[in-house]
């Protein structure tokens, strides 16, 4: 099978933090990843750094946010394969059974990892969201003067996985799942999240979507926006 490789960079050319250029340091993933259409790319993600050496941000290394949204460490299967495999499993489905639904759109997975990746996504579910929107921010805060995250919405089976990274580190801040209609509580939920006005910088699917009026209408202040390159 013929597997195309796809080079991915920051979505940004100058350094958030002091405005230098940024320059070329190391590939910071390269791997196969299955797409829940069937088909396989090879993403590479290429990490840059900010080449001003007084920076407070020059030991951090820039990726594509595009890429990394997609590229889920330790897994070689795309964000919404793993949502999939998460609604599935909710809803009681044995992993035969999901191994054999993936089978049918042409995904290939083991039993085992299905589990992996299940526990993997229940822990962030679960995970302590509101704590770590206070430790990261003042992290972030403190460290590069500016709070910068991504927000990643994807539909599928009627729900809406929602992820927020910071994007320092890309480091997880919460995961959250709703019914694809209800945006009430989707609205509330990002009130939390971008209410802080040290908030300088959203990376996001592009304007033209639904998520990006909702996201938009809930933000309603200066922002700056940076969109994801569609894939
Ligand atoms: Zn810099």
């Amino acid at each position: 099978m013929n597997i195309v490789t796809k080079v991915y960079k920051p979505e940004f050319e100058k350094c958030p933090v002091c405005g230098s250029k940024l320059a070329y340091r190391y590939t910071v993933s390269n791997k196969v990843i299955q797409f829940s259409s069937g088909h396989k790319s090879r993403i590479k993600n290429l990490g840059y750094s900010c080449t001003n050496q007084d920076c407070k941000a020059s030991d951090v290394i820039f990726t594509s946010q595009t890429a990394s949204k997609f590229c889920i460490k330790g897994y070689t299967y795309s964000a919404k394969v793993i949502s999939l495999i998460t609604i599935l499993k909710m809803e009681g489905y044995s992993r035969e059974k999901i191994c054999a639904e993936l089978a049918l759109l042409g995904v290939e997975i083991s039993d085992r990892n299905i589990d992996n990746i299940f526990e993997r996504e229940k822990s962030l579910l679960n995970a302590d969201y509101k704590k770590n929107i206070e430790t990261e921010y003042d992290f972030m805060y403190s460290h590069y003067g500016q709070i910068r995250i991504s927000i990643d919405s994807l539909t599928i089976k009627g729900k809406r996985f929602v992820s927020i990274r910071d994007s320092f580190h890309n480091h997880q801040l919460g995961l959250h799942i709703f019914d694809e209609n209800d945006t009430e509580n989707l609205k509330k939920l990002l009130h939390e999240y971008v209410d802080d006005p040290r908030v300088k910088s959203i990376t996001t699917v592009r304007k033209f979507t639904d998520f990006f009026k909702i996201l938009e209408e809930v933000v309603a202040r200066d922002m700056e926006y940076i969109y994801f390159i569609k894939y």
